[in-house]
């Protein structure tokens, strides 16, 4: 596969090249191009095991460069959980992408990084430190995923009394190869100094130190494969038309794997961008003004995102064209008191949706046509939300198996002051 940068159509780089750097030179991000076009839809739809299409497109992407017994191997070991295509009401679905381990869509994205990243390290012998600066989610995904991986160690800074306890246990209780970090200050804080540690050549060559940030490209590609589950899906439930994604959004590299998917020729009727208060794509959406702007705190933190980093990809995929944008996309935003609405819409329908789902479902419901099929993403376990869920619905919202573990195990944390000094002697000098 040959990906080039969104600012420079002459800069292009391997696969394995694209996910060692993550951004481009010149700060552009990374997408394919040429993209494939799997016409033998038939094929990959309906007569594959969900493993086995996995591993056939995996492949298809990326055998080439890596071969065929790499990928399948890759493709059994990042995506060894289901994704489930459940009804909610009429012709409309959720697809809920967090049967993963812990229990986020980011499981795909984050377990597909380290499967490449070994393989790199296979290559070139290096050892790799994954920094990365956390607010709940992307910490547990990442920590996750390379907890145990020979030659890595993850490191995941969060701001210290602000991200749930639920999450907290989901990194914190890891220990072996991975350290969480507690930074007295905000997640802007622990952003600047993982940043701060990356512009510092000698630290960062020193200890291999790698972003495991989602515009990093195996993240955005691992995410396209549960797009043709989701069809697989559908066909199996007896609905063959191209359905309609609503995905709810903040960084945009959820979106951007669609979009990626539709034009490797899934059949898709449409993509609904939904967010919550953090407005920045709708409004540039409605008026062709791209404001970014600071983040507001909402019931879907993790879409909390004022100045979305994939958006440029999928910007740069419309030729950065406002009209062929609005061609594209529908969209829309919901508050949080529209959301708590949803929430008790849903669940008097008989489903337990999480904040983030909901938005995308309450959006989608405004935007889809009368005889098409829409599909909601469900990005993350209703149970990780059970603290702000609770009261809106009223209902408890039981911990499946995984947390529960979770929160018996003990807390394994280091304090580290705000400080880069700090933050290098932490890592070892
Ligand atoms: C990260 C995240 C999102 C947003 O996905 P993007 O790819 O950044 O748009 C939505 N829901 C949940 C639960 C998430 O963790």
């Amino acid at each position: 596969m040959r990906l080039v940068s969104t600012r420079d159509p002459r800069h292009h780089a391997s696969f394995a090249e694209a996910v060692g750097r993550s951004l481009a030179p010149g700060g552009g991000l990374y997408l394919p191009d040429p993209l494939p076009c799997f016409v033998d839809l038939d094929h990959l739809l309906e007569r594959l095991s969900p493993q086995s299409r996995r591993a056939e497109i995996l492949a298809r992407l990326l055998g080439e460069e890596f071969g065929r017994a790499e990928t399948d191997r890759m493709a059994a070991e990042a995506f060894d959980f289901p994704v489930t295509l459940v009804p909610v009401a009429a012709r409309c679905y959720a697809l809920e992408l967090f049967h993963g381990p812990t229990l986020a869509f980011k499981d795909f994205g984050a377990r597909f990084l380290a499967q490449t990243l070994a393989l790199l390290r296979a290559r070139d012998g290096r050892d790799r430190t994954i920094l990365v600066a956390t607010s709940g989610d992307t910490g547990s995904a990442v920590a996750s995923a390379f907890h145990g991986l020979a030659g890595f160690r993850a490191v995941v800074l969060y701001p210290k009394g602000r991200v749930s306890a639920l999450q907290e246990r989901q990194f914190g209780t890891l220990g072996g190869n991975v350290r969480a970090l507690a930074v007295d200050g905000s997640f802007d804080d622990c952003q600047a100094l993982v940043k701060g540690a990356f512009a510092d050549p000698d630290l960062s060559s020193r200890h291999g130190l790698t972003s495991a940030n989602s515009i990093n490209i195996a993240r955005l590609l691992a995410q396209v494969l549960y797009y043709y589950d989701g069809c697989a899906l559908l066909r199996e439930a007896g609905l063959g038309d191209p359905p309609v994604f609503a995905v709810p959004s903040g960084n945009f590299g959820n979106l951007c794997a669609g979009l990626l998917a539709q034009r490797m020729g899934l059949p898709v009727r449409a993509f609904i961008v939904a967010t919550n208060a953090n407005t920045t794509v709708p409004d540039y959406l409605d008026s062709g003004e791209y404001r970014a702007r600071p983040s507001v705190a909402t019931l879907s933190n993790a879409m909390d995102v004022g100045a979305p980093n994939n958006w440029e990809r999928i910007s740069r995929l419309h030729r950065d064209d406002h009209g062929a944008l609005r061609q594209a996309l529908r969209w829309g935003h919901l508050s949080d008191p529209e959301t708590a609405l949803v929430l008790r819409e849903l669940r008097d329908l008989g489903y337990l949706a999480d904040p983030h789902g909901a938005v995308a479902f309450g959006v989608m419901r405004e935007r889809l046509g009368l005889t098409e099929t829409g599909i909601f993403l469900g990005t993350a376990h209703p149970a990780k939300f059970a603290d702000s869920l609770e009261p809106i619905l009223g209902i408890p919202v039981p911990l499946p198996a995984a947390l529960a573990e979770a929160q018996a195990r003990p807390l394994r944390i280091e304090d580290l002051a705000n400080d880069p000094a700090a933050l290098r002697e932490a890592l070892g000098g």
